[in-house]
């Protein structure tokens, strides 16, 4: 099953709302003292890592908007302070 047909699961959706309704605020904005209310559910290790634990309660995590886009952005890249090492080094070679 790839990971598109698994969003769109029962088993999924049932799991999320679940999370959700138990932890309705964003965890990464708690853990620096702000109340967020939370929009998405994150798994904690990507589906990509642990595909065994796609539908593990404990693997999950309630995120807002841009917590979530940050959490994204920073499995798929390169950490940020390298990219902005390749930046600076590219402006030094043009
Ligand atoms: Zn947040």
């Amino acid at each position: 099953m790839d990971n598109s047909k698994f969003y769109t699961s029962t088993a999924w959706r049932k799991l999320r709302a679940r999370k959700l309704a138990n932890d309705p605020l964003c965890t990464h904005c708690q853990k620096k003292g702000i109340i967020t209310l939370g929009s998405d559910i994150d798994h904690v290790l990507s589906i990509a890592k642990r595909p065994d634990l796609k539908l593990d309660y404990d693997n999950l995590q309630t995120l807002c908007k841009s917590c979530h886009s940050i959490k994204t952005s920073s499995e798929n890249k390169r950490p940020t302070e390298v990219n902005k090492l390749n930046d600076w080094l590219k402006t030094l070679l043009k």
